[in-house]
C-alpha cells in the first residue's frame, strides 16, 4: 500500500500490481489517505496485519521517526519511502536515491564523473538527490531553493558535496546536470527554469512525472538537452521497494509497459 495525504493521483498501485500479477503473488497493492494526525494509528494497525507498502508526501520524515529498524541511506536522507514489518518491528528503508542513481545512470549513459549539479528545491527529494550524488566521484551540487535558510541547513547536512547559490544564472554556468526536486511542472505548464538559461550540453532531470512527459522535459529535448522525467525513477525506487517486500526481483519491463 502508499501511505499518503492525499495520494488517489499517484501511479504506484498501477505499476505495483502489474508486478504483483507478473509475479502470481495474490495481493493487491492499494493507496492509503492518511491525514497526519492519523499516523499513528494508522501505523499501529499495519503492524497488526504485518503491512508492507510506500510512504509518500507528507509522512516520509514522519515515518523514519518511528521506524524500528532504519537503513543507512535512509537515515542519511532522514526520511523513508519503504516499510514493512518483521517479527513486530517496523523495518524502514529509502529507494529513492538509488532510483534516481539508476534514472541519472540511464541518462547520462554511464557513471556520473565530475558533475556540476544544480539542484533546485531543498526538500525531501532534494536530499535524496545529494544523498546519490554523494556517492559519485568528485561531484559538486548547487542547491538553488527560495528558502535559503532551509537551502543552508541542507547543504550542511551533505557539506562535503553541496553548498547554496543565490543566483540561479551563476549557478547554471558550466553546469553538467539540472535538477528539479520541486513540484513545479506537476499540475500546471509552468516550467522550474527558462531552458533559455540552460547550456545545451546539460542534462536535464525532472523529478517530476506525468503521463505524457512533463513540459519542462519537452522544452529541453526541443533545445537538444538530453532529458528525463521522473517516471524512470519512479519505476525503479518501486522495484527496489518491490525487491524489500518480497525478496524477488520484480518484472520491470511488466511494471513499464502498465504506464503506457
Ligand atoms: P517537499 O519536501 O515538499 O519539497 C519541495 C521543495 O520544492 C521545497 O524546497 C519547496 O520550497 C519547493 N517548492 C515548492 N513549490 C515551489 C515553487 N512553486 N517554486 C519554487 N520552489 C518550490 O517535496 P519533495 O518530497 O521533495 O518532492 C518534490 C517533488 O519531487 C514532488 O513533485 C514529488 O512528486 C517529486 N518526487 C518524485 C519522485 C520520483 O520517483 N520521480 C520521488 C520523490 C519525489 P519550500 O520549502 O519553500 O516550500
Amino acid at each position: 500500500m502508499l501511505l499518503g495525504h492525499p495520494v488517489s493521483h499517484s501511479l504506484s498501485p498501477v505499476f505495483q500490481n502489474a508486478a504483483l500479477r507478473a509475479a502470481k503473488i495474490p495481493l493487491k497493492y492499494e493507496t492509503l489517505d492518511v491525514a497526519p494526525s492519523e499516523l499513528r494509528s494508522v501505523l499501529r494497525e499495519l503492524r497488526e496485519s504485518k503491512a508492507a507498502g510506500n510512504v509518500t508526501i507528507p509522512h516520509k520524515t514522519a515515518v523514519h521517526a518511528s521506524c524500528d529498524k532504519v537503513s543507512d541511506v535512509a537515515d542519511r536522507v532522514g526520511a523513508v519511502n519503504t516499510f514493512w514489518f518483521e517479527a513486530g518491528e517496523l523495518y524502514c528503508d529509502n529507494t529513492d536515491v538509488a532510483g534516481f542513481d539508476a534514472a541519472v545512470r540511464a541518462l547520462l549513459g554511464g557513471d556520473p564523473v565530475n558533475a556540476r549539479v544544480v539542484l533546485l528545491g531543498s526538500g525531501g527529494a532534494a536530499a535524496a538527490v545529494l544523498a546519490a550524488a554523494e556517492s559519485w566521484q568528485n561531484a559538486r551540487v548547487a542547491i538553488v531553493a527560495r528558502n535559503h535558510e532551509k537551502a543552508r541547513k541542507l547543504a550542511r547536512r551533505f557539506r562535503d558535496v553541496a553548498g547554496v547559490e543565490t543566483s540561479l544564472q551563476k549557478a547554471l554556468a558550466g553546469a553538467t546536470l539540472v535538477v528539479n526536486a520541486t513540484p513545479v511542472g506537476q499540475h500546471d505548464d509552468e516550467e522550474p527554469v527558462d531552458v533559455g538559461m540552460i547550456e545545451p550540453t546539460a542534462a536535464v532531470f525532472d523529478l517530476v512525472y506525468r503521463r505524457g512527459g512533463t513540459p519542462w522535459v519537452k522544452s529541453a529535448r526541443k533545445k537538444g538537452c538530453r532529458a528525463a522525467d521522473g517516471l524512470p525513477m519512479l519505476l525503479e525506487q518501486g522495484a527496489l521497494s518491490f525487491q524489500r517486500w518480497f525478496g524477488i526481483e520484480p518484472d520491470r519491463e511488466a511494471m513499464r509497459q502498465a504506464l503506457l
